[in-house]
């Protein structure tokens, strides 16, 4: 018996005027993990066929792309009803393996040439798993498992054992967008929501060595790895910018209250500028709203005045164990919480400025050079591509200059 996946996508298909769109990138993000040979369409459903050995792996795959909202594991028969029933029995006798044992058979007749009904037919096979395997029972409201038989042109499909997936839309139908990643707990995970609403997302991390060491980080490139594995196959970067002369420079000139603020706007404008020589039009930061003092409505537009970009902090409406609970599940949590400071941890300042105004920041920024800062820490940065969860290539950040 051939085994593959069935996929089913919930909300593309309500969006009709796109859906084409939409089928499209995930059936190429679905290509571009498993190979290009293993999809097929049919009509509403992705058949995703790999060897049996790499089954278990095309399910992991399939789980975390965004776009799939449940698939099972399913395989085509003939219209002979022996055929139907021995299938049913193989499918439901691997459930009864994996410890379940209640179920239910659900058809669905797209081929009204069947000669059988589906409510004629639904007993027929579960009176056959019945007989061939006695430990096993009927429950029509809450089975463990269900047998799915539909019939359709192309032949008969029977698939059992439903697992629930990621939703969200396929990565990128939304477009591109650049995520602020520190070493934290929150902005991994504002990256994949932004992922999960179809943001093809590219990511930067501003560092201090020697003040930050080679294991923060590794952090920080762990916490890319993963994220990557939810980009839908395509390429994911990550620009490492140093940032340890700009750090510096900030800490000796400004009032210690507005180095934060000062260092966040830095940030911002060197992570717009490298986004919009990318075509990137969105930053995403997992910026949340008091959660820390300095987390203020003041403070996040002093920040965002560095940008002509939009900027999505898709954590705003978040408490804090809703942020950890989902860093628990998408994997980035453990990495997280190791214990390696990442930049700004290192030249935190003791007593942050709440309700920073522009007025007083760009007072205390008087005399500081952001384009001369930004450029430096530029040109000791490095890009690295990723893909699928590895680190394909190490390069430079290429950024024209100002006046080139
Ligand atoms: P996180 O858990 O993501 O660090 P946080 O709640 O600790 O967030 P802050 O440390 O104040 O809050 O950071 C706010 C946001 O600024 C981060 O979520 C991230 O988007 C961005 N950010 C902070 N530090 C860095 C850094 N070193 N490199 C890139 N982005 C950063
Ligand atoms: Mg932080």
């Amino acid at each position: 018996m051939d085994k593959f996946l069935v996929v089913r996508y919930g909300e593309i298909a309500l969006k009709q005027g796109n859906r084409k769109l939409f089928e499209k990138t995930l059936v190429n993000n679905i290509k571009r993990q498993l190979g290009s040979s293993t999809v097929e369409r049919i009509r509403g459903r992705i058949i995703v066929s790999v060897p049996s050995e790499r089954l278990k792996a095309a399910t992991e795959v399939a789980s975390r792309t965004f776009g799939i909202q449940n698939f099972s594991v399913g395989t085509w028969t003939s219209y002979d009803l022996e055929d139907i029933y021995r299938t049913s029995v193989d499918l439901a006798h691997e459930e009864i393996m994996r410890g379940r044992r209640t179920f239910k058979v659900e058809t669905r007749r797209l081929d009204k040439r069947f000669p059988l009904k589906s409510i004629e037919l639904n007993p027929l096979v579960g009176e056959r798993i019945l007989e061939k395997i006695p430990e096993t029972s009927v429950d029509l409201h809450n089975p463990d498992f269900k047998i799915e038989i539909e019939i359709r042109d192309e032949g008969v499909l029977v698939s059992c054992g439903k697992t629930t997936a990621s939703g969200g839309l396929p990565v990128g139908v939304s477009g591109r967008a650049m995520l602020m990643l520190s070493g934290g707990i929150d902005s991994p995970v504002a990256g994949w929501l932004a992922q999960k609403r179809g943001l093809d997302l590219d990511a930067i991390h501003f560092s201090s060595p020697p003040y930050t060491g080679e294991k923060a980080f590794d952090k920080v490139l762990s916490l890319a790895r993963t994220l990557s594995l939810y980009n839908g196959g395509r390429e994911f970067r990550m620009y490492s910018v140093h940032f340890t002369e700009a750090q510096i420079a900030i800490h000796k000139h400004v009032e210690e209250r507005y180095s934060l603020l000062c260092q966040r706007r830095l940030m911002m404008r060197i992570a717009s500028k490298i986004a919009e020589n990318n075509g990137i039009v969105a930053i995403v930061t997992g910026e949340n709203l008091g959660q820390v003092a300095s987390q203020t409505l003041e403070n996040l537009r002093v920040i965002e005045e560095q940008t002509g970009l939009i900027v999505l902090r898709p954590l705003v409406t978040y408490d804090k164990i809703e942020t950890i609970e989902l860093a628990k599940r998408i994997g980035t949590f453990d990495i997280s919480i190791l214990p390696y400071e990442d930049c700004c941890t290192v030249f935190v300042p003791s007593n942050p400025a709440t309700k920073a105004r522009l007025f007083d920041i760009n007072r205390v920024e008087a005399g500081l050079d952001f384009e001369d800062l930004g450029a430096r820490a530029l040109d000791k940065s490095r890009m690295y591509r990723l893909k699928n969860g590895e680190v394909l290539e190490v390069g430079v950040i290429g950024v024209p200059q100002e006046d080139s």
